[in-house]
């Protein structure tokens, strides 16, 4: 195991600074049961920590840094604005360059407006759907995230789960109401819901792939279904792609599925680990907006020449290069040869990845949606990840999180991370 003095001290003062000792909850991986580690610097796949150590990070801050820690590209192009200027509060010409780029990748999207967090784009797209519709009501999916937002802090995944809130107080039941929550991937149940609230229905949001109750891939037909619906009752169809955008592919899930929805998400990857979120789609739709239209959205920083400059270094590095065909086998091959592992110890384990996402959970059958994932090992994960992080190696610390890959991890790097893994399940969790 690690010496993490330096960090347990740090936390004990954090605790009487900040609510648990952290500005978002999942940091405190309270549900392992452990302390947090406070890191100080980070180089391409890996981060160090106050007290010296080092771990081959798969967090990546939760997605963005999918070409890993400091890039020197990324790097180069905030020192540049830093000198420049870090806000003006007015246009400039790197966020037209950010659109642009965004709107290469994502061709359903006409229009894009930036924010400061997934949070924001999330809360405007449900804003704007409502607006657009004056309808009020939103379907949304059991263990889907999509921010803190209050009315889509309903059956949420992630922190959220982990942490076994239902939903949280302080979100008014008449707000809550307005949002019905249906299992992931199950058509029945959705049409049922569908069936009741379409006349009043403005919006019906997902993650095409989730990544917040564990990593589940929703299947093409239901999200095919979704399409259908929501065109013929003139419903928005909104995708959460802040965690999936430019992370599963160049276009995000909608490429892999062929799908357009009406609005998308984005966030994490577009920032390249600065605070920045976006929603866009069709232009009828988002010139609904202040200043051409009547539905509010506003954002001091939004639009940040800082966060800009990073996002347009990332975005221009990842269509040179499209690195997600090889994200992808690197995870398969990190991914199998965990499944060989625990299949040699007889440890039930299944696996799946997207370019540079994966998951994985302790059970004999793929989850499909929340309640599978709910009824899937703790103990073992727990232990697990323990262990991992006793290791260097720096795993969600929850079976609701993903993992994330990067360009930097390198064969040789998974190759030390799956012998550890390796001594790990055979010493026993
Ligand atoms: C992270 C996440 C959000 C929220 O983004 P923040 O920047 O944390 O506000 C929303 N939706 C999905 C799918 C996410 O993964």
């Amino acid at each position: 195991m690690k010496k993490i003095d330096k960090s347990k001290a740090l936390f004990e003062e954090a605790k009487n600074l900040m609510p648990g000792g952290v500005n978002s909850p999942v940091r405190a991986f309270k549900n392992i049961g452990g302390s947090p580690i406070f890191f100080k610097s980070g180089k391409g796949a890996y981060i160090y920590d106050e007290d010296g150590n080092e771990y081959i990070d798969f967090i990546g801050s939760w997605g963005p840094l999918i070409m890993g820690h400091t890039h020197p590209k990324i790097v180069h192009a905030i020192k540049n604005q830093l000198e420049a200027g870090t806000s003006f509060g007015s246009p400039t010409k790197i966020e037209s360059n950010v659109a642009t780029l965004i709107k290469k990748c994502l061709p359903s999207i006409d229009k894009i407006r930036m924010v400061n967090s997934g949070t924001e784009a999330t809360m405007s797209c449900i804003r704007l759907a409502r607006g657009h519709t004056g309808r009020n009501k939103i379907i949304k999916f059991t263990g889907c995230y999509h921010g803190h937002v209050d009315s889509l802090l309903v059956k949420a995944g992630s922190g959220v789960s982990t942490f076994g809130l239902p939903d949280s107080p302080g979100v008014p039941d008449n707000l809550a109401s307005l949002t019905i929550s249906c299992p992931y991937n199950d058509k029945e149940y959705f049409l049922k819901v569908f069936d009741e609230v379409k006349k009043d229905l403005a919006a019906i949001i997902i993650e095409p792939v989730a990544g917040n109750m564990g990593f589940i891939p929703a299947d093409k037909s239901f999200l095919e279904l979704l399409r259908n619906v929501s065109e013929q009752n003139k419903s928005i169809l909104i995708f959460d792609e802040v965690m999936s955008g430019f992370r599963v592919a160049l276009g995000g899930a909608q490429e892999l599925y062929n799908i357009k929805p009406d609005l998308t998400a984005l966030g994490k990857v577009i920032g390249a680990g600065l605070p920045v979120g976006a929603f866009g789609g069709k232009a009828s739709i988002m010139d609904q907006l202040a200043p051409d239209g009547p539905i509010y959205q506003a954002g001091t920083l939004s639009g940040n020449p800082l966060a800009m400059a990073a996002g347009e270094a990332l975005l221009t590095e990842l269509i040179k290069i499209n690195p997600y065909k090889t994200l992808e086998m690197k995870s398969s091959y990190l991914l199998d040869g965990m499944a060989d592992i625990m299949k040699a110890n007889n440890i039930n384990f299944v696996k799946n990845q997207m370019g540079g996402m994966f998951g994985f959970f302790f059970s004999k059958n793929m989850p499909r949606n929340f309640d599978d994932v709910v009824s899937t090992n703790d103990n073992i994960f727990n232990n697990f990840l323990n262990a991992c992080i006793g290791q260097g190696i720096y795993f969600a610390p929850s079976k609701y999180e993903s993992g994330f890959m990067s360009t930097e991890h390198d064969e040789e790097i998974l190759k030390s991370v799956l012998d550890k893994i390796k001594k790990i399940i055979e010493e026993g969790l």
